[in-house]
């Protein structure tokens, strides 16, 4: 092999960084945790894990990380500010390999509407700040914000300054997502051609999805010399979203003809990195989405599906074993055992710890009374629903309804908090649903405004489970929930008391002010 085949990316995640902070995806430090850890099992090299100065939230959420999870680098990101880069140390400290990253606009329409700072200025103070931060620490990062609109001589000045004064990487982001795969092409070309000591530092790119070109434009850098990558999972991010990890790291690898390089990604995580990112957050992704999505390697086309049988790589690029998705579907029934449901969930790429799998047989024993045949969506539907970390204040304990067509439903609710059961009975609503929303208002005392209400069919089949999400507004803020069951009326009742569960837990463990 030749030098340059072995040429290896960094790839730098900030799902729980650029992605969590962007509408509808916060996390809370347990599911920031458990995240984390996926980031390492998936072979991520570098965990932005928040903006440390942002929120006591995000602080605690950064140290956690930093002082838990092994085997990545872990980031805290900071204004060129020594207050932010101070709290940045404090957070990412305990990390094996800590990093800071220091970041500061360089555009010219950023310097003069946001910063009213000049040249001189600009480049005083990132080179003050990346010296304060290799203080702390011999991994430092800065990143020249918005620097894909600056001006190329003014750029070359920052990144040669930031380096002399010890940053290991400078990352060029697309902030605002408007560059094109060339233009990206000659900003990394230019900085490797005219910047006299970037053999001391790893380009980075950072890109935004605006155009649709994030990935485009991140392959295009690695094309001209940048040897780390800046993505996330599913490609969540600021409006549009980031570069998303999983097509970055498949074309990479399916075309390493082109490209000559490779990273430590264990695509076989992809696709459960993926779903454990959709079940925190609700979010779910289009069927159609590269490597991940539903429909990726489903080939409906009679002419396709004819040349599939007869050799699969007359329509297959990759192979859907090789990013995570399982091929035998059908697995576990009624009779299936515990050692049989381990096994599944191992593969699956769940490590159910003993006291787990007890509860999760227990549930899996429920549900294979009301459905015949559990499917790997259903079974990891479970194992989410038994291992998620939001404190259950309010569980439900049954309903019975009445309903029809012109009249006014009927709803007996009963609901367990703590030791006590209470039970409500009234006739209200505009329909089953809104009935079962309507008492559980009213028996736990939480009055939320409902955004947002999606039904999803697990699997396939009559039989189906269904997931409900919501959205709900409490106090200006918003909450997720989610409910899994055979029953759409449970799913629902479970769905909006996981919603009341999230923020009972936020009003007990204090709060994260506004604003970032
Ligand atoms: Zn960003």
């Amino acid at each position: 092999m030749s030098e340059s085949s072995q040429r290896r990316i960094i790839i730098f995640d900030t799902t729980l960084r650029d992605g969590e902070q962007s509408p509808g995806f916060s996390m809370n430090l347990a599911e920031k945790l458990e995240l984390a850890q996926a980031l390492v099992d998936l072979g991520v090299d570098v965990i932005e894990a928040g903006f440390p100065i942002a929120s006591p939230g995000d602080f605690e959420a950064v140290q956690a990380i930093a002082g838990k999870v092994r085997g990545s680098t872990i980031c805290g990101l900071a204004r060129c500010r020594d207050e932010d880069i101070d709290r940045a140390w404090q957070a990412v400290q305990k990390a094996e390999h800590p990093r800071i990253h220091v970041f500061l606009a360089t555009s010219a329409i950023h310097r003069e509407f946001k910063l009213k700072m000049g040249k001189e200025e600009i480049i005083q103070r990132a080179v003050a700040s990346v010296r304060r931060a290799v203080g702390y620490c011999p991994d430092v990062e800065f990143s020249p914000e918005d620097a894909a609109r600056t001006e190329i001589d003014f750029l070359c000045q920052v990144v040669e300054a930031a380096i002399a004064a010890g940053a290991t990487t400078v990352n060029i982001p697309d902030t605002v997502g408007y560059a094109t795969p060339a233009q990206m092409h000659n900003v990394i070309s230019a900085l490797v051609r005219r910047v006299p000591n970037i053999g001391k530092a790893v380009i980075s790119v950072h890109c935004h999805n605006d155009l649709g070109m994030a990935v485009a434009n991140s392959l295009a850098a690695v094309e001209a010399g940048a040897g780390q990558i800046e993505c996330t999972i599913n490609g969540i991010g600021e409006r549009a979203g980031n570069c998303s990890l999983e097509e970055v790291a498949m074309a990479l690898r399916t075309r390493h003809d082109v490209y000559h390089a490779q990273t430590r990604i264990q695509t076989q995580r992809l696709v459960p990195t993926s779903r454990l990112l959709t079940s925190i957050t609700g979010m779910h992704v289009q069927r159609n989405k590269a490597i991940v999505g539903r429909n990726a390697f489903a080939h409906e086309a009679g002419i396709h599906q004819d040349g599939m049988l007869k050799e699969r790589t007359t329509y297959e690029i990759m192979r859907p074993e090789d990013v995570g998705f399982t091929m035998s579907d059908l697995v576990l029934g009624k009779h299936s055992g515990r050692a049989a449901l381990a096994d599944r969930a191992r593969h699956l790429g769940y490590n159910l710890s003993g006291e787990q799998l007890n509860k999760v047989f227990d549930g899996f024993k429920v549900l294979a009374d009301k459905k015949k045949e559990i499917y790997d969506a259903d079974l990891a539907a479970l194992i989410e629903q038994q291992s998620r970390t939001v404190a259950e204040h309010w569980t439900l304990e049954s309903y019975d309804l009445s309903s029809g067509s012109g009249r006014t439903p009927e709803v007996t609710l009963t609901v367990r908090h703590g030791d006590q059961v209470q039970t409500t009975r009234m006739a209200a609503g505009d329909g089953p649903i809104d009935a079962v929303f309507l008492a559980i208002g009213k028996l736990t005392g939480v009055v939320v405004t409902c955004k947002d209400f999606r039904v999803h069919s697990v699997t396939v089949g009559q039989d189906a489970q269904g997931e409900v999400t919501v959205e709900v507004e409490y106090g200006g803020q918003l909450y997720r929930g989610r409910g899994v069951s055979t029953d759409s009326v449970e799913a629902s009742a479970r769905a909006f008391l996981n919603a009341i569960n999230r923020i009972a837990a936020v009003s007990v463990s204090a709060d994260r002010p506004a604003g970032k």
